[in-house]
């Protein structure tokens, strides 16, 4: 389950977000390069959420390996 005492600082305000645990497997990347961003080390965070991306941050955080993509509500 993600940690939301360790969101990445990049996510943008909202009630999804990824933790430091992401391995960069870049399988929420793939998923939607336009709702997650990489850093420089290529962790993910949330660089966009509208209610209509509600699908693909389900799908993302069901496929994240570590369970690093949650959701506060
Ligand atoms: S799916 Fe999970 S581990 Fe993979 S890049 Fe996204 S947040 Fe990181």
């Amino acid at each position: 389950m993600a940690n939301a005492a360790k969101k990445h600082p990049k996510n943008v305000p909202g009630p999804w977000y990824v933790d430091l645990t992401c391995i960069a497997c870049d399988t929420c990347t793939d998923i939607s390069p336009e709702v997650f961003g990489r850093d420089g080390d290529r962790k993910a965070f949330v660089r966009e959420q509208r209610t209509e991306d509600a699908a693909l941050f389900l799908f993302a955080m069901e496929s994240c390996p570590v369970e690093a993509v949650g959701s506060e509500e």
